[in-house]
């Protein structure tokens, strides 16, 4: 059998799938499939695998977490990080509406993109994020402008592309000098004294984040001595930083990956930051995946059996609508089934029904299934439900929590309706 990932929350008994106390067969005879099931425990030890990082011995805090609310933006899942003390990184005005809507503190976001509309900024400035992560300096003429108007002064930090190698695939590296993210290197002291001669602006941070799904610690460590360096050279310059945001991009185990322990992993940077003298700064991670991805599964159910003289397909209700990574980046993710089954196993490609070659879950599984059995994608908690699209009008799927024994829908799924709802045809007089 290939190797399945550590897995919290989610374990098998007598050759039964649970999360936690509930039998994943018994959510799929109450919800149907497909559907997306987290795992409450899960998301909590994640989350306080980092926070163990970020408090001192004495409780006082020198890191906090803005969660990446991309990677899974479900409203229960912003209030279970929320209320264990989260802040959020957001990309877009819709992020900043659900964490006001989920009840967390717009006070605790920082808003990164590249891309931030006038309208986005203004929402931003009228809620008082904690700061912008500004990308260019037309964005700070823009944030500047607009912060003029609205009578404010907008805090910001510098997203910096430190030019090092996250090693990871080339669609989720971000801190490499030939793609779009970031202030480059050497263009980052100027572009904070332009920073700093504008009105509107105050500086307060520097920020980086490198890439996704990143294996090892040393990129990370890199990227760190880089900026430390700028924020020295800074201070001499009379700009004083206030935090450093050292984004996300720790991976997770999808198919037997050694990972860094998150909590070693937080610790390691921390200790680095005061070793080299910059106790003083407030240290910001955005982790996404690390805190959602081993947190949740998606739940399919196998519609038919398909044999061809070249392979086997098991064709699924779940599509690349509902999970898109396998399509988007040939990502791997594990595939068990809910019931062990003494039958004998035959090689897969597990595929949905979309009307695309590239709708495929895994490729080359060996699984022991018939047609009507319950399939369990693994590792789907994160960039799963936040990714998906109503391709093929199939509508979005429900996503369930369970903590303990107890089971709750956090999102109903969706009607053809609710997608037809906006849609308007032409008059008939046309
Ligand atoms: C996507 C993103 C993250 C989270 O990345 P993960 O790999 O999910 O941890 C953090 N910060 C920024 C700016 C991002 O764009």
């Amino acid at each position: 059998m290939s190797h399945l990932p550590q897995l919290h929350g989610f374990s098998v008994n007598q050759n039964e799938w649970f999360v936690e106390d509930v039998r994943l067969s018994d959510i799929a005879q109450k919800y149907g499939t497909p559907c997306y099931v987290y795992s409450h425990k899960a998301l909590t030890q994640a989350f306080m695998a980092y926070e163990k990082a970020c408090l001192r011995p004495d409780g006082s805090r020198r890191a906090r977490v803005h969660f990446a609310m991309k990677s899974n933006s479900n409203l229960a899942i912003l209030d279970v990080f929320a209320k264990l003390g989260a802040g959020f990184d957001l990309v877009s005005g819709g992020e900043l509406e659900r964490v006001i809507a989920a009840g967390g503190n717009p006070h605790l976001c920082v808003f990164s993109g590249v891309g931030k509309s006038v309208a986005e900024i203004r929402q931003a400035l009228e809620v008082g994020v904690k700061c912008f992560n500004v990308e260019s300096i037309p964005e700070l003429d823009r944030i500047n402008d607009i912060a003029g108007k609205l009578n404010k002064v907008a805090p910001i930090s510098l997203r910096v592309n430190p030019d090092v190698d996250a090693k990871t695939h080339p669609y989720i590296s971000t801190g490499l000098k030939d793609n779009k993210f970031g202030v480059a290197y050497e263009s980052v002291l100027s572009t904070y004294e332009t920073a700093k001669s504008m009105g509107h602006c105050k500086i307060i941070g520097i920020d980086c984040h490198i890439g996704s799904q990143i294996l090892d610690i040393q990129p990370f460590l890199d990227a760190l001595d880089r900026i430390l360096l700028l924020i020295k050279e800074l201070s001499q310059r009379g700009i004083h930083i206030q935090h450093l945001d050292l984004g996300g991009g720790l991976g997770i185990d999808y198919e037997g990956e050694t990972t860094p322990n998150i909590t070693e992993f937080a610790n390691t940077l921390l200790n680095h930051i005061e070793t080299k003298g910059f106790g003083y700064l407030d240290v910001i991670f955005e982790p996404g995946r690390s805190l959602v991805g081993n947190a949740g599964v998606l739940l399919t159910e196998v519609e038919y059996l398909k044999p061809t003289p070249a392979k086997n397909f098991c064709i699924v209700n779940a599509a690349m609508n509902d999970l898109m990574r396998p399509a988007m980046y040939e990502a791997f993710h594990a595939i068990v089934p809910a019931q062990n089954k003494p039958i004998p196993s035959e090689t897969y490609d597990v595929v949905g029904p979309v009307c695309e070659s590239g709708d495929w879950l895994g490729k080359d599984r060996q699984l022991a299934i018939e047609q009507g059995d319950l399939l369990l994608i693994l590792s789907a908690g994160a960039y799963g439900s936040s990714m998906s699209s109503n391709y093929n009008t199939r509508p979005k799927i429900p996503e369930i929590m369970v903590k303990g024994q107890q089971i709750f829908l956090i999102r109903e799924r969706e009607t053809v309706q609710d997608i037809l709802a906006l849609e308007r045809k032409l008059p008939d007089l046309i």
